[in-house]
């Protein structure tokens, strides 16, 4: 149990863990009469010992800062706002709801979850169970616009039932676009925040050899054997040219795809055109650095190829994901009969972890009403949201319920989405400060914060590098009259008169739930209840680790991996006739857009969440523009310059900062900055959001939506504070 300890100081110290990102690091956390006072890491954790970063070590902050929303928000005709008590708010949120549904139908009431909220182990499921109620299929999160082929491209392409190998136990790991030592975050098989320093020191102690593929010479990349500081956009190329070497050298693992894959030779004949010197001359990169990764990923007796933002969100994503994959196939990278699964997946149902490949499917839910797009997984494509609420017909969106997300500067296109966020009947936004979106919203719930609620860690779950377990209680009392996430969507359920069915039963009515009951019951199908997890808080549990075992069923009858499927095929067709990966943008000019904008993560800074506390203001109150010297040299550009950014689709105005470690050509941006306006005068207060440079319209990823939200093209000039401001 989580009991606190008397400190000499005065102050009780609880144990807990940080929810600022999805990291989950441990956290003792020191509390002087109900108030958090300090933050530290737990050094004794068998996990993370002790690791903690910047953000989470700034949540007293947080908790007590002057600005936090501790009563919710009602915006008055003028368009200010005026404190509402929570009954009063959401008997009228509720009738406007039902208003909604009954004029449009429930397809009309959409949510989305945002970052903030998706670190709430409660928010999705019970979300989901709200649609379910109303019978609505609008749910969008966050993960349809941030790597969503991680969640299409395996599928497709067939998924190896025991999983991928992992960092761990890997002899080489080829990292594509991801920093998890500033960002802690990495794919599922990756390096993780789990402490990543030094499990990086560990690794190389042991031999591990490191690939990565940045056009930033990154924390990560310092550390590579081999760096390809490639141009952004061109990482389906380098894959397609690695596979291309490791295929025509016979290096790839004849007996696993003689027995798993379906289409080796159709691959083979893909990937031919993506010669090493015609990579080289794409991606601007030395043939043979390019050759000597192939081989140097190849030659290792287990390994993962995994990848991050940049290519995630750069042009021909779904199809750069695809190869990734096909690294490791090919390879044959993947868990054995024995090997032990690198995460517990507690909270997931029990599945087989079998040495087979479950069929290739294709995940394809409703279809969105524009651009001939499907959701998936139960998700539609938030790209398509704000189209779906500006273009009247069956269908439109009237009402959208926002939790922890701050879409009028994180969506792509902001002008496109600014006019979808007034143009709403309901717009009601659950969030602890009045960010650009919660200025528009009708309502703004004020949420309980992480420290006030228990949790579980429900997404580092299928991503802790060890079968591991925790759980936090609320450490501080509630202040306000605030709500948790679920509880809104509770009370609303409440007064529609409809039930929350969750995997583990239906929420009470009547009676509002104990918040611990309805993490159990969220996560009631879980092959490790939470009751076991309350009772094992830090704990390895090397005993309940998943193993895989043998392939079942007749050889002949079982699925194999599916690496060159015809929309693969096409794709890569595409991009072997390109010059540029830019070119997905119709009437694209090379020399109007000579420099490629990509999106980066800063240590201080967790998207739009960060600057509003001292201690990270401090640590700049703007997303610079960080571009090479020698470009600013050319261009005139001091540090501190303001520099205007021009994509096909709009401007933004950026503050420059030189930055050895960035190529040629690229300016390298944090998104999710800045303010609901359109213009910047502020930009050296408050940032510019790097998304309205961003069209939905061009160039989207044909599998998932996932617009260019980075290797932007743009044109570079600079301007002065006078001209910035029009
Ligand atoms: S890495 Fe994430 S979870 Fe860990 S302390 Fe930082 S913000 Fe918190």
């Amino acid at each position: 149990m989580n009991v606190p300890t008397l400190v000499d100081h005065g102050a009780e110290t609880h144990l807990s863990f940080c929810r600022v990102c999805h990291a989950a690091c441990p956290i003792e956390v020191d509390v002087v009469a109900g108030e958090v006072v300090a933050v530290r890491g737990v050094k004794d954790d068998p996990l993370f010992e002790g690791y903690t970063c910047i953000k989470g070590r700034q949540l007293p902050d947080q908790m007590r800062h002057p600005d936090r929303l501790v009563r919710h928000q009602r915006r008055r005709p003028d368009g200010s706002f005026e404190p509402v008590d929570a009954r009063t708010a959401l008997d009228e949120i509720a009738a406007a709801l039902r208003r909604i549904i009954d004029e449009h139908g429930p397809r009309a009431v959409a949510t989305y979850t945002g970052t903030g909220a998706y670190q709430n182990s409660t928010t999705i499921p019970v979300t989901r169970a709200f649609h379910k109620a109303i019978r609505s299929r609008s749910l969008y999160t966050s993960l349809t616009i941030d790597q969503p082929a991680k969640a299409t491209a395996m599928f497709r392409m067939g998924m190896w039932e025991g999983g991928l190998q992992d960092f761990r136990t890997a002899d080489v790991l080829l990292a594509i676009g991801y920093n998890p030592l500033v960002s802690s975050f990495g794919p599922s098989s990756g390096l993780q925040g789990t402490n990543p320093f030094v499990e990086l020191r560990r690794a190389r102690e042991r031999g591990l050899k490191l690939i990565v593929i940045d056009p930033r010479r990154t924390e990560l990349a310092s550390f590579a054997d081999i760096h390809l500081q490639a141009r952004p956009g061109e990482d389906a190329a380098i894959l397609a040219g690695m596979l291309r070497v490791i295929l025509t050298e016979d290096r790839h693992d004849a007996p696993f795809c003689d027995t798993w894959v379906e289409d080796l030779d159709g691959l083979r004949a893909a990937v031919e055109p993506f010669t090493p010197e015609v990579v080289a001359t794409r991606a601007d990169i030395p043939a043979d650095d390019l050759v000597a990764a192939a081989r140097m990923f190849a030659a290792a007796s287990r390994g993962t190829s995994g990848t991050g933002t940049g290519p995630s969100m750069a042009p021909h994503s779904s199809l750069t994901e695809h190869l990734s994959l096909c690294l490791n196939v090919v390879c044959g990278r993947v868990n054995r009969p024995g090997d032990i699964i690198h995460s517990g997946f507690f909270l997931s149902p029990e599945t087989p972890k079998r040495a087979q490949v479950a069929p290739p499917m294709r995940p394809t839910g409703a279809a969105a009403r524009f651009r001939g797009l499907h959701g998936y997984h139960g998700e539609m494509p938030t790209t398509t949201l704000a189209e779906e609420i500006l273009e009247p017909g069956d269908g439109q969106i009237r009402a959208l319920v926002v939790s922890g997300g701050n879409p009028a500067v994180a969506w792509p296109d902001q002008a496109q989405t600014l006019a979808a966020l007034d143009d709403l009947e309901l717009l009601v936004v659950v969030d602890h400060r009045m960010t650009p979106t919660a200025e528009r919203a009708h309502y703004v719930i004020a949420p309980t914060l992480s420290l006030e609620r228990p949790d579980v860690p429900h997404l580092m779950d299928r991503w802790f590098p060890m079968p591991y377990t925790n759980y936090t209680d609320a450490v501080v009392p509630r202040r306000g009259d605030v709500l948790a996430e679920w509880e809104l969507f509770w009370e609303i359920a409440e007064r529609l008169e409809v039930e929350l069915e969750l995997p583990g039963g239906t929420l009470p009515r009547g009676v509002r739930p104990d918040p611990g009951d309805v993490i159990d019951l969220a996560y009631g199908d879980a092959r490790m209840p939470v009751s076991e997890m309350r009772a094992n808080r830090r704990v390895i549990h090397e005993e309940r680790a998943l193993r895989v075992t043998e392939a079942e069923g007749d050889a002949e009858d079982r699925a194999r991996f599916l690496v060159a499927y015809d929309e693969i095929v096409a794709e890569l067709g595409v991009v072997a006739t390109e010059r540029t990966s830019a070119e997905r943008l119709s009437g694209f000019d090379p020399e109007q857009f000579p420099f490629r904008l990509t999106s980066r993560r800063l240590k201080a800074v967790l998207n739009s969440l960060g600057p509003e506390l001292p201690n990270l203001a401090r640590k700049g109150t703007t997303n610079k523009a960080y571009m090479n010297p020698l470009d600013c040299a050319e261009l005139g550009l001091d540090d501190g310059s303001l520099v205007e950014i021009s994509s096909p689709h709009a401007t933004i105005v950026g503050v420059c900062e030189p930055a050895g470690d960035i190529r040629r050509g690229v300016i390298s941006m944090a998104h999710s900055w800045g303010t609901g306006s359109l213009t910047d005068e502020r930009v050296r207060a408050v940032g510019t959001p790097t998304n309205r440079l961003v069209t939905t319209k061009d160039g989207f990823d044909a599998v998932t939506g996932q617009a260019i939200q980075s290797a932007i093209p743009v044109a570079v000039r600079r301007v002065t504070d006078d001209e910035s401001r029009g």
